[in-house]
């Protein structure tokens, strides 16, 4: 019994799971948390593609960095700035009507709901019609596909990560996001 305790609690795949655990405390909400110990999670698979679906693209760094930060919740959206610089605006770069905090500035602002609008757009009229764009797609990119559409996912996984990081870039240069030019 002692020798079986040993072998799980030094499991590589028990540890893999307590560290995630530890991790979703800290950034996700509740419901993502509850898992099955000593069973493989689909959670943690994903969290795993997640991790590696950056290095799968020719991108810059500073490409990587952008959805880096937004996972792990230190991208330097307004509202959190306010901590370091007292009188910094704390509203939206580009409507400046509500507090500019990761979520609204790259998905519920009203400019950047047109960007992804049209970014859902030109993908359903030229790569897949059964298209369906979420929040956490933006923030973790697209995993669950068929082999068959993989090509197509790649170039929308792609996609997602230029598009945030033309996200950024229209925030430090202060233009509203257009996808014309992007
Ligand atoms: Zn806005």
């Amino acid at each position: 019994m002692g020798n079986c305790w040993h072998k799980w609690t030094h499991h590589p795949k028990r540890i893999i799971i307590k560290k995630y655990v530890l991790y979703s405390k800290k950034t996700l909400s509740p419901p993502l948390i509850s898992l099955h110990i000593g069973v493989a999670s689909p959670i943690i698979s994903t969290f795993k593609k997640t991790w590696v679906l950056p290095n799968k693209f020719l991108t810059t760094n500073k490409v990587k960095e952008v959805s880096y930060k937004i996972i792990h919740r230190y991208y330097p959206a307004n509202h959190y700035m306010q901590k370091l610089k007292k009188y910094i605006n704390t509203n939206c770069s580009f409507c400046d009507s509500h507090p500019e905090t990761v979520n609204l500035l790259f998905w519920l602002c009203p400019y950047t709901k047109k960007l992804w609008a049209d970014l859902s757009r030109f993908t359903i009229d030229y790569l897949t019609k059964d298209f369906v764009l979420h929040f956490e797609n933006v923030v973790f990119g697209f995993h669950n596909f068929s082999k068959r559409e993989g090509k197509c996912y790649f170039l929308i996984n792609l996609f997602l990560f230029l598009a945030k990081m033309f996200i950024h870039k229209s925030k430090c240069i202060k233009k509203i996001p257009s996808f014309v030019i992007f």
